[in-house]
């Protein structure tokens, strides 16, 4: 069986036992934030439960890396739409210990894609192209400083509202332990602390 037909299967019973009833919210979030982690499996299930977070409470974008690579790219084009059209308030970066893009380097992901029938004609193509795949298809050394790069970016993103306080986090995919590594409400304005409730 693939995992598709696998998935389709389970779905079926899932829907028709109604046991969506107890996920049932609202597209806004109710603690009112934004969380961009990494696409780590470990973190699937457990990064929600070792925040106390449930279905509803906060929008939640993934990447590989948790990392804010580029201004204008989907990632905070999905930041700026959580906070302009879906109330939210806060912004949570949180990356994780033993996360694969520390390290991670382009010469060894092309290789293996010329492994897999790339052609490195192809590969050329790109680089002639402008397309710097050095820098694009590399990860990062420590994972608090990419935590703290990808919180300023979205800090001194022109369009993000000054009143937003944008935290860094990093988590053990093994325990679910939290470590703050930017408080975010250090950097927003005083007079709107009654809103930092989460
Ligand atoms: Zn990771």
């Amino acid at each position: 069986m693939t995992i598709i037909s696998s998935v389709l299967n389970y779905n079926k019973t899932f829907v028709d036992q109604n046991k969506y009833e107890e996920f049932q919210t609202t597209k806004y979030p109710d603690k009112k934030a934004v969380i961009l982690t990494c696409m780590d499996t470990r973190l699937v299930e457990l990064l929600p439960k070792a925040m106390g977070l449930r279905n509803g409470d906060v929008k939640m974008i993934k990447n590989a890396g948790a990392v804010v690579s580029h201004p204008f790219g989907s990632i905070m084009r999905s930041i700026l739409v959580a906070i302009y059209e879906l109330k939210a308030e806060e912004v949570c970066v949180i990356g994780h210990h033993e996360c694969g893009m520390v390290g991670l380097h382009s010469s060894p992901l092309l290789e293996a894609a010329k492994q897999k029938g790339v052609s490195e004609e192809r590969i050329n193509t790109l680089t002639n192209a402008g397309i710097d795949l050095s820098k694009w298809l590399t990860g990062f050394q420590c994972v608090e400083e990419s935590v703290k790069n990808s919180v300023q970016m979205i800090k001194n993103h022109p369009l993000m509202p000054n009143h937003i306080a944008v935290h860094g986090l990093v988590i053990h995919p093994g325990t679910g332990k939290l470590d703050l590594v930017v408080d975010g409400y250090s950097t927003v304005h005083s007079s709107n602390n009654e809103i930092y409730s989460i």
